[in-house]
């Protein structure tokens, strides 16, 4: 014993050196342990609507098969890194058989495109997603069929066989009444002649994709079908495509069009969540809240002209951090007139917007801050594939819809080959393998951003007010109230270090800093009351209390 003893006094006197350098070590990671304190912080998901949703072109995301088109398989394979980030809902964008590669021109309702799997792997990966608490819905494009769709190619089989005095009949043929088809050339660019008929089709987007009637109670009767349908398979909602254009300039009409799809999907599935795109300005959106549908995309912050970008790139005071604070109160209150329970749907952009890093000129730092100006809004958050490392696309649509950038390596397992019409794309940012192990990336950003959403319900369902006493033109300094709990968010957007708020104990009552993001990786720090911001950052503060 006595030897042993003597043995462990002589081994600690010759490496007290080396015991009081890891003595120092594991202080100082305790003191950076401090810095992540916020990322250990409990996370409370409630299971409800209010989510952060990923959007997928399957097309350009995860190939399984060699084939390099993505395919639900490769959506399966990814599910562990969706969830990983935090997210917990996923958008796909159209998966039905179509003639063209986005597949916005339905064959079949009823059917997986066989270029992205079977009914199999739908089901096989609508149940990986609920393992995962994550909500799928799937693109539904009710404005049109495709051309090759059997009620069109019916219907206009029908009309070519109709003699010259011979008036259609639905009762001939029911598919003649699921389209707009007139008599006699209107002289219009979106429409298009049968054949060589006299009759002529309604196309608002191009000739492969014809309107459909909603005046047709059957054609009404095959949609709800199709709705059961997807619920039965495992959807758990919908993004309803174009909905503006169900009576194209008739706001009234398509609000009464989405009564009735909200009215029969809720009755269907009171849990089911439904966003509309009405690719309109505030004023004409919000109006779309009145059907019970429960978010409309906000494109009001979305795109190279909305608040997020002009807030980061654009100069002056109507563009400042509090015009920035002022807009989210002017959002939720446009859609509250319409509805008081209106989820707002923020994203920054989608399959038919150029990819945000160019609205920042690549610049890094804008790049990331981006995300929380966006992903920290209230309502259901929705962030496209490959955003959360800022790709690069723009200009023609193939473009904005390039192959996930896993991995450097273009024939990596998984990769994809794009839309075959699409420009080469060269990323100017890392690949996801890459930025994956760093901390200071992007994706880490994104990461982070989307954690701090999770670990405040508040921010995602809370009721925003503007703190007006918070005058600094940078700072952007809001408060968000949720099931009797208020919480402060405070947004330094602007290259000042060192900014300070004061958020006094007699105004708020005591604070702490539930978690924060800045750009650049420097701490938010908190005394007496006063808020010390690094630039770029964003500061949440909760009641000391909770
Ligand atoms: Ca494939």
């Amino acid at each position: 014993m006595k030897l042993k003893r003597d043995k462990f006094r002589n081994y600690f006197r010759k490496n007290f050196v080396l015991l009081l350098v890891l003595a120092l070590i594991t202080g100082s990671l305790g003191a950076c342990g401090s810095k992540d304190d916020w990322r250990s912080r409990e996370v409370t998901v409630i299971d409800d609507n209010y989510r952060t949703w990923y959007e997928i072109f399957v097309y350009s995301f995860c190939d399984s098969d060699g084939d390099q088109v993505g395919d639900l398989q490769g959506v399966i394979s990814k599910l562990d890194y969706i969830a990983d980030m935090g997210f917990n809902g996923i958008w796909l964008m159209p998966i039905m058989p179509a003639a063209s590669y986005h597949k916005y021109d339905v064959k079949d309702y009823l059917e997986i495109d066989p270029e992205y799997g079977t009914m199999e792997d739908f089901e096989e990966l609508a149940a990986e997603c609920d393992k995962r608490g994550i909500k799928l819905i799937i693109d539904l494009v009710l404005n049109h069929t495709s051309s090759e769709h059997f009620w069109f190619t019916e219907a206009c089989d029908y009309l070519e066989s109709l003699g010259a005095d011979e008036e259609p009949s639905a009762e001939d043929c029911p598919y003649y009444e699921y389209y707009n088809f007139v008599k006699g050339n209107p002289n219009s660019d979106v429409w298009y002649q049968v054949g060589s008929s006299d009759y002529y089709y309604e196309g608002m987007f191009w000739s492969g994709m014809p309107d459909v009637n909603f005046e047709s109670q059957g054609l009404r009767r095959e949609f709800e079908a199709v709705m059961d349908f997807w619920l039965e398979k495992g959807a758990g909602g919908f993004r309803l495509d174009a909905v503006k254009e169900f009576y194209s300039g008739a706001t009234s009409k398509n609000v009464e069009v989405l009564t009735w799809v909200n009215d029969y999907v809720k009755a269907a599935d009171p849990d089911a969540y439904m966003v509309g795109e009405a690719w309109e300005g505030l004023g004409t959106y919000a109006q779309y809240y009145a059907s019970g549908i429960d978010s409309f995309f906000d494109f009001e912050f979305a795109g190279p002209t909305g608040v997020v970008t002009k807030t980061l790139t654009f100069s002056g005071e109507t563009n400042s951090a509090q015009a920035y604070a002022k807009a989210l109160s002017r959002v939720q209150n446009a859609i509250r007139e319409y509805r008081e329970d209106a989820i707002d749907a923020p994203f920054f952009v989608n399959h038919d917007m150029a990819r945000a890093a160019g609205y920042m000129q690549y610049d890094e730092r804008k790049v990331k801050m981006a995300a929380p100006l966006n992903i920290l809004m209230s309502g259901s958050a929705f962030v496209y594939y490959g955003e959360e490392i800022g790709m690069t696309g723009s200009g023609k649509d193939e473009n904005k819809r390039a192959p996930m950038y896993w991995s450097a390596d273009a024939s990596a397992e998984g990769m994809t080959r794009g839309p075959l019409d699409m420009e080469p794309q060269e990323n100017q940012f890392a690949c996801a393998e890459e930025q994956m192990k760093a901390e200071d990336s992007i994706y880490s950003f994104y990461k982070d951003t989307i954690l701090l959403r999770n670990q405040n319900p508040e921010i995602a369902r809370g009721t925003v007010a503007r703190l007006e006493e918070v005058e600094d033109q940078d700072i952007a300094a809001i408060s968000k109230t949720y099931d009797g709990k208020t919480i402060y968010l405070l947004y330094n957007i602007s290259e000042t270090d060192e900014k300070q708020v004061t958020m006094s104990a007699e105004q708020y009552g005591e604070l702490d800093i539930a978690g924060y993001l800045s750009v650049d990786g420097g701490a938010v720090t908190m005394k007496d009351g006063v808020v010390t911001m690094p630039s770029y950052s964003v500061a949440v503060l909760r009641p000391a209390e909770s």
